[in-house]
């Protein structure tokens, strides 16, 4: 934690259950207002669970949040969960998040300022009026981060912001998460994504149901961790100081002859 970075919040031994069945187990964690932190694990290790506990959407079965007085948080949903033949443009997508209560539909001129504002410090001001089924990939990751902006977030929650992009959308989406760290936002993004995302992120937390280590990429990408956080083998080599994870693949193919 820098000098003038404060908790804005904490996790205290939580555990979260859907019925019978706990997703999250005894998890301790703290999220610092200077953080770019990646929750990494394998599918339904409680990824959306941790995002959705912060959040307060979830109620834990055990243990304590703490959370900084008015630390406001947004949340930027997995893209495949979005209707995207909704009929609505750019900026009226953006528009839909802001705070206040409704007394007309039409936006305020200070709205419009604000809305014109995120998008260009997203760079996708010239997208504004484009109907959202007609963005690619990186302007929907683009345009959902600027509708979460627009509420003036300390803390930006991304539910595995990079799963089914290319490798430029996944570039674009890391590169404007640091600038974005970089002016003073906390961010904590979910993937399973180890060399695309994970090892260039500055923090992990490594899941599965509770928090198996955390650390800098170097300290937690080792064959031990992620063994006990995805439950199989891998190889890590280094290159260029990041970590690569080398998974072993089980299959043999027969040789044909
Ligand atoms: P991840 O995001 O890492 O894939 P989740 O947090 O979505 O994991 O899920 C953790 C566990 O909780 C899984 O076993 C999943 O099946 C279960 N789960 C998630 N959401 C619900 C729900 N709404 N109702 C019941 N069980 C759920
Ligand atoms: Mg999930």
């Amino acid at each position: 934690m820098t000098a003038d970075a404060r908790c804005l919040i904490a996790l205290r031994n939580i555990s979260s259950a859907y019925g019978e069945q706990l997703a999250l187990h005894d998890v301790s964690l703290r999220i610092d207002s200077d953080q770019l932190t990646g929750i990494v694990g394998p599918s339904g290790s409680g990824k959306t669970t941790l995002l959705r506990t912060l959040l307060g959407s979830v109620r834990p079965v055990a243990g304590r949040i703490e959370r900084s007085k008015d630390v406001a948080m947004s949340y930027v949903p997995q893209l495949e969960t979005v209707n995207w033949n909704f009929p609505i443009t750019v900026f009226e997508c953006v528009l839909m998040a802001r705070r206040q209560q409704r007394v007309r539909p039409w936006p305020t001129r200070s709205e419009r300022e604000d809305v014109m504002a995120v998008l260009r410090r997203l760079s996708i001001e010239e997208l504004a009026g484009r109907h959202i089924r007609a963005l690619s990939g990186g302007q929907q990751q683009r345009m959902f981060v600027a509708r979460a902006l627009l509420r003036k977030p300390d803390l930006l929650l991304l539910d595995e912001p990079t799963s089914g992009v290319d490798v430029n959308t996944r570039h674009d989406m890391l590169h404007m998460l640091n600038e974005l760290n970089a002016e003073g936002l906390a961010v904590v993004l979910t993937t399973h994504d180890l060399n695309g995302i994970a090892a260039h992120l500055p923090n992990l937390v490594c899941l599965n149901r509770s928090v198996i280590a955390s650390g800098s990429p170097a300290e937690v990408i080792t064959p031990d961790v992620l063994e006990r956080t995805f439950g199989a083998r891998m190889e890590v080599l280094e290159h260029l100081g990041i970590p690569v994870v080398i998974d072993e693949a089980p299959v043999r193919w027969r040789e044909v002859g």
